[in-house]
Parts: structure tokens; sequence; C-alpha cells
């Protein structure tokens, strides 16, 4: 093991996880590689007891490395731009079964750095993916996100609140997916915060009202006109959340499937 890794590794009292993140986003190495060299060049050294030092002041990694990982992508970003988190990664397995051939438009509400928007354009080849957020921000960054992996033609965002990007009308019973990782923190919930959360990230990624359920609520109701005939709205949502959903749509939809995170909480809904 690298003696002055480990040094600095106890110093900062970093958790492992953050200290690999750090290491991996430096040197563009597979993590044993670093950990097995001798001697590791001054400058790099540097560069990560910088960022341990920064990283004191609760700034989450991703704003200070602009890096983010979702699946198998490696994003930019920016501070203030919701940062993927890893059980959003479920709501990707959950639909590759469906049939690839058939699902020809996908909506995604709400794309934050784009990591949603790009991952259904790699497992949907041939759908067109329409994602949209309020963040000017954020639409820079998916941006970038989206030109990185090539996938302009195939993926169109827009500055817009959930469905009214220009000519949305045309979009009309068209959607055979829309999938969403909303706002649905409640009132109390978002004062509870880490305020490595609550300090950077942008408040319109995470608060969805006094129950957390205002977006969900829009998305369900404006959302009906959008869906294909055979079409599925697919949510992240919270753990108390099912029953008031089955409540508010059972007119509007007849199926309502609640799937698990794998820390055993309801997170996601697959509504049609
Ligand atoms: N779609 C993005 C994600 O799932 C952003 C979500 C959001 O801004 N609430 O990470």
């Amino acid at each position: 093991m690298n003696k002055e890794l480990l040094v600095i590794k106890k110093r900062y009292n970093l958790k492992e996880e953050e200290f690999n993140f750090i290491l991996t986003s430096v040197f563009d190495r597979k993590l044993y590689q670093i950990y097995l060299s001798e001697k590791l060049p001054k400058n790099k050294i540097k560069k990560i007891i910088n960022i341990c030092e920064r990283k004191k002041t609760e700034i989450p990694l991703p704003y200070l490395l602009k890096k983010a990982y979702f699946l198998d992508l490696e994003l930019y970003i920016e501070k203030g731009v919701f940062i993927p988190r890893a059980e959003t990664e479920l709501l990707i397995s959950l639909l590759e079964n469906y049939n690839q051939e058939k699902i020809k438009y996908i909506l995604d509400i709400g794309v934050g750095t784009g990591n949603l928007t790009i991952a259904l354009a790699r497992l949907f080849k041939k759908a067109l993916v329409i994602g949209t957020d309020i963040s000017k921000k954020a639409l820079k960054v998916a941006t970038k996100n989206v030109e990185k992996y090539s996938l302009s033609n195939q993926i169109k965002l827009y500055h817009a609140d959930l469905f009214y990007f220009p000519n949305y009308q045309k979009y009309f019973n068209h959607f055979d997916l829309i999938v969403s990782n909303p706002p649905y923190i409640n009132e109390k919930d978002y004062k509870n915060l880490p305020k490595a959360v609550k300090n950077y990230e942008d408040k319109r990624a995470l608060y969805g009202g006094e129950d957390g359920l205002l977006i969900i609520k829009r998305i369900l109701k404006e959302g009906k006109i959008f869906l294909s005939p055979k079409g599925k709205i697919v949510l992240e949502i919270d753990n108390n959340h099912p029953i008031k959903i089955y409540e508010y749509a059972k007119e509007l939809y007849s199926s309502f499937i609640f799937v698990n995170s794998l820390t055993k909480k309801i997170r996601f809904a697959i509504i049609s």
C-alpha cells in the first residue's frame, strides 16, 4: 500500500468511499493500481490534499470534483445541480425487460445532470427521449453530458415546467414512458436533511411541498393526456406515498405497481 495515501486518508478522517472517489478522479487509473504504486507524482498528491482541505467544509464531493457517477456513466456536474443517487439506478433496471422495439417516445421530467435521460436513451435505442427541467443550470450541465455521450440526435432537452416544452400539444397521446425522479421530500424531512444537501443542492429538485406530493400529483394529473394508450408513468417516490398516490389517482389510472428499493422501502411506482 502506498504510505503517503494512507497518511492522508487518516489525517483527514475521510470515509473509505469518499477517499476512493477522490483518488479515482485525480488519477484516472484503477483503484488498486493507485494503492499499489510505490511512488506517486508530487503534483497529484498536492491535488489530493487540496481537495481534502476543501472537503472539510462539507461541500459534497461531486461538486468539488465536478464529477458524478450513475450506472456506468461518468457525468459532469456543477454546484447546485442534483447529484445522482445510487438508489435511482434501480429505476433503470425496472425497465430493462421492456420491449425495446415498442418504446418510441420517452419523457424524463427533471433531468438534473441528465443521468436518467442518458441511461434511458442508451437502453431504448429506438426512442426519442425528451427531457425537461426548471433549472437552467441543470439543462446546461445535462446538455454537456448528452454531448459527451454523443446522444444529441436522440435526446432533446428543454427548459420547461414539467410538460410544457414548446409545441407540447404535438405529444398528446405519445409517450410510452413518462419517467421522473421528482422532488418528493416533505416539509418535515426537508428540514432535517443534512447541511451538505440543504446548503448545496437545489431545493427545487428535492422539496415536494408539505406532504411531498405536489409535483407527483401534477405529473399524474397533467401527464395522463401525454401518455400513449399503453404508456406508463414511472416515478421515484417516498415510502409513505403509495396509499396517497393510489387514493389520488385511482380514478385516472387502473394499474398501480409499487416497488421496493434494496433497503426494502418502497421507492418506485409504475402507473398506467
Ligand atoms: N433526474 C435526475 C436524477 O434522478 C434529477 C432529479 C431531480 O432533479 N429531482 O438524478
